[in-house]
């Protein structure tokens, strides 16, 4: 059913500590305070957002109190960064770009009950969604997750990149139900995959992906100055508000969700490397209020990953409606 998730708009942020390049130490949460803005921001705007919380994140006291204040309006999911959350080895320790792909699989089952129960007693309720580490999403994790009760994923996307270089390539761009031996293919595990959104400015066939991927940097650098393919994130921090807008006017040709990336640590100034003062952060919110209004204006909808993946076992968003 081509279009059956066009104008549909999942608002997704990663909730982590402070960069420690930028703060100077790490564990720090000062930015929480920039959650309560972008909260009260969503909700002037009609947009339902998933918060996906790391171990740390559902530790601190203040992320606590946001979670229970606001658990009526949002959706509360996981976020594993495998180096924080127990049993951690002694090789893991302050390992702070730790993939789960390199956690050995009993430790990372673990990891990934604590994590969830965690989340859930932060919250007061199970999380049914999740997000890897750095887009790591292996096949290990989506059986473990399927048996967490995990519903839906965004961690991956064909046109995201990672330290394997763009291993989502063949992935779909839609909503998908994950295999639960090999991530980039439809199958049955019972968790269903909602991909990050990147999105070609202007039509790019789907058949070139993996060429555009595979000549040197020197020539997509080239092709995207004389405008033949120029790749956009749905990233605030990674993209100017025109671009933003672009991503969605694409992923409604596509029949997509636009499904957007939010880093906690850039919701306030100078606790992150995109947004250090007070100017830049003022700069990111007059982001994020172009797309909202624009979905608005357009009469989008607002999802989180689990209606996503809800509306996918039903038969899609339209399905009764036809
Ligand atoms: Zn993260």
């Amino acid at each position: 059913m081509a279009g059956r998730w066009a104008r549909q708009l999942v608002v997704t942020v990663a909730v982590e500590a402070d960069d420690p390049a930028v703060v100077g130490r790490t564990g720090s949460y000062r930015s929480l305070a920039g959650l309560a803005r972008f909260h009260e921001l969503c909700r002037r705007s009609g947009v339902r957002p998933t918060y996906l919380l790391t171990w740390s994140a559902a530790s601190e006291g203040g992320c606590v109190e946001f979670a229970r204040s606001a658990a009526g309006e949002a959706e509360f999911g996981a976020h594993l960064h495998p180096e924080e959350v127990p049993p951690v080895a002694e090789s893991e320790r302050g390992q702070h770009t730790l993939r789960p792909r390199d956690v050995e699989p009993e430790r990372l089952r673990a990891k990934l009950g604590h994590l969830v129960d965690r989340v859930a007693e932060a919250v007061g309720r199970r999380p049914t969604s999740y997000r890897a580490g750095f887009l790591d999403l292996t096949a290990a994790q989506v059986s473990a997750l399927a048996e967490l009760g995990i519903e839906a994923d965004s961690s991956l996307g064909p046109l995201e990149k990672t330290r394997e270089g763009y291993p989502y390539v063949s992935a779909p761009m839609a909503p998908y139900p994950l295999d639960g031996a090999d991530v980039c293919r439809p199958g049955a595990s019972g968790v269903v995959e909602v991909p990050v959104t990147s999105a070609f400015r202007r039509p790019f066939p789907r058949v070139f992906f993996g060429a555009y991927f595979a000549v040197p940097g020197v020539v997509r650098g080239a092709l995207r100055r004389v405008g033949g393919a120029e790749l956009l994130r749905f990233r605030p921090a990674m993209a100017s508000g025109a671009e933003l807008v672009a991503v969605c006017e694409r992923t409604e040709r596509l029949g997509v969700p636009a499904v957007m990336s939010i880093h906690s640590n850039e919701l306030s100034a100078g606790t992150s490397r995109p947004v250090r003062t007070e100017g830049e952060s003022a700069a990111y919110f007059g982001r994020l209020e172009q797309v909202f209004a624009h979905a608005q204006e357009r009469g989008w909808a607002s999802r989180t990953l689990t209606e996503v993946a809800r509306d996918l076992r039903g038969g899609g968003p339209h399905a009764e409606a036809g």
